[in-house]
């Protein structure tokens, strides 16, 4: 579903993403894991094109990322983003978040992405609090409403950036959950994210990322007991 080829990014003489070969089937769950500053923020943004890449490939759905328009403007809710903070509007209610996307993007009937978002809501668990403002929720509902208003999208793929990260520990488990849940259901997912116990259990596959280069990939199971570059064993030393 998401194919990048020989990717390569630099910011002025930082080269970000060196030579970066990843592809992501339909229904898979990757995992990227790695060092602060080694590249996993600006492989996810680049897979949605908030970053753009100064060479090599990066197709969706067998399409190379357009570049600007309507064509990005599909590209952008197809594949949906989740973020550390959680953006959401402050202004308007939780039910009015996960609506405005297939409202005001997509054009859709109010009264169909209403039931639709409803739906979400009650999925990850937060259906009693459609009607309040995000100020009156926990982190870990916030970035709960994050998840449904990426998928009342209906998007193909999710991208996650270290979502738990900016919540408080016992916040971090119900967000997992919901994470864990849609791994279970099918969606693919590339998931940027420090919570090994998470990698180990809904991956597929474990990317370890260092300095912009892509040092190894393999199944949880392998990368857990027998990471194979020296890099790869400092850094899990470090973390586990
Ligand atoms: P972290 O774990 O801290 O989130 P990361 O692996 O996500 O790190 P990136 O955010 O992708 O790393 O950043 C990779 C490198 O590129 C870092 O050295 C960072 O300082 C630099 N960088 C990121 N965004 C920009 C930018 N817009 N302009 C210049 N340099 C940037
Ligand atoms: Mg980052």
């Amino acid at each position: 579903l998401i194919v990048l080829e020989n990717v390569n990014k630099w910011f002025g003489p930082l080269h970000v993403l060196q030579d970066v070969d990843l592809s992501v089937a339909r229904g898979e769950v990757v995992v990227v894991i790695g060092p602060s500053g080694s590249g996993k923020s600006t492989l996810c943004r680049a897979i949605n094109r908030l970053e753009p890449i100064d060479s090599g490939t990066i197709t969706f759905d067998g399409r190379p990322l357009p570049a600007e328009g309507r064509a990005l403007a599909r590209l952008r809710s197809e594949v949906g983003m989740v973020f550390q903070s959680f953006n959401l509007f402050a202004h308007k209610t939780i039910l009015q978040n996960v609506m405005l996307g297939p409202v005001k993007v997509r054009k859709e009937k109010p009264a169909a992405v209403r039931e639709r978002a409803m739906a979400l809501l009650d999925r990850v668990g937060i259906a009693s609090q459609a009607e309040k403002f995000p100020a009156q929720l926990s982190g870990g509902q916030q970035q709960r409403v994050a998840i449904a208003r990426a998928l009342a999208m209906q998007p193909k793929a999710l991208l996650f950036d270290e979502p738990t990260s900016a919540l408080d520990p016992e916040m971090v488990g119900e967000v997992l959950d919901v994470m864990t849940s849609l791994a279970r259901d099918g969606m693919t997912m590339v998931v940027v994210t420090h919570e090994m116990g998470f990698a180990r259990h809904a991956a597929n596959r474990v990317v370890f990322m260092a300095d912009g280069q892509l040092v190894e990939q393999a199944s949880p199971e392998e990368f857990f007991a027998n990471p194979k570059s020296e890099r790869a064993r400092d850094f899990l030393s470090k973390i586990l």
